[in-house]
């Protein structure tokens, strides 16, 4: 298999070669195809599978230009994680040529001047820490009303580090038709309660 038997924009997938990703990796192959057909998916896989790229590359293929809206929100549980997820989709959108905006929203950085620069222009895609993407949406900042993709990043260390409740805040203000994609190293009862609430139908991937 490789990375054109896809239905990805053409731009990601030339992309790609230029990064030397030359096969997608399980999870990628299994993955892709779920949610480039519109439908939401609850994935267990490890860190070095490659799952990072098992969502970037479907979710940045159907991103609308010039919609000045955040249409693409993930979370992560750390702000090492996501910086890590950020730095990742830099690297996929630079080498596509895709001029996508996007931002990174951890705490500890400079919530200040996050609202300040928002209220003259909102990302396409947001990455970030749940805690901190919250107060940006509670503070009438972030804009996420036109959503239509939603990553939930390492929900097990989400849930376990208390950071659940704030995603469920987060997805609570987004529109009812979310595509919602769920990644985990494992899946605890704990979660299901919130996935029950918003995932529709989801497609289970288990490697
Ligand atoms: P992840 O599991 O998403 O944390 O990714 C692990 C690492 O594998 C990242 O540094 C990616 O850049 C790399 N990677 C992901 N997919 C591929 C691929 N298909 N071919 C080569 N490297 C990849």
């Amino acid at each position: 298999t490789t990375f054109a038997t896809f239905n990805l924009k053409d731009s990601l997938v030339a992309g790609l070669a230029k990064i030397h990703f030359t096969k997608p990796t399980p999870v990628q192959e299994q993955v892709i195809p779920i949610l480039l057909k519109g439908q939401d998916a609850i994935v267990q896989s490890q860190t070095g599978s490659g799952k990072t790229h098992a969502f970037l590359l479907p979710f940045f293929s159907q991103l609308k230009v010039n919609q000045d809206l955040p249409q693409l929100v993930i979370t992560s549980p750390s702000r090492e994680l996501a910086n890590q997820t950020y730095e990742l989709a830099k690297q996929l959108l630079e080498a596509s040529g895709e001029t996508f905006r996007m931002h990174l929203y951890v705490g500890g950085s400079d919530k200040e001047r996050q609202i300040e620069k928002l209220s003259h222009q909102q990302p396409d895609i947001v990455i970030g820490t749940p805690g901190r993407i919250l107060d940006l949406i509670s503070s009438s900042a972030l804009r996420v009303d036109q959503v239509r993709f939603l990553v939930i990043d390492e929900a097990d260390m989400t849930l376990d580090m208390g950071f659940l409740k704030d995603v469920d805040a987060i997805a609570s203000k987004m529109p009812e038709q979310l595509q919602t994609a769920v990644f985990s190293a494992t899946i605890p009862d704990k979660l299901q309660p919130f996935l029950r609430k918003y995932l529709n139908a989801p497609q289970q991937v288990k490697l």
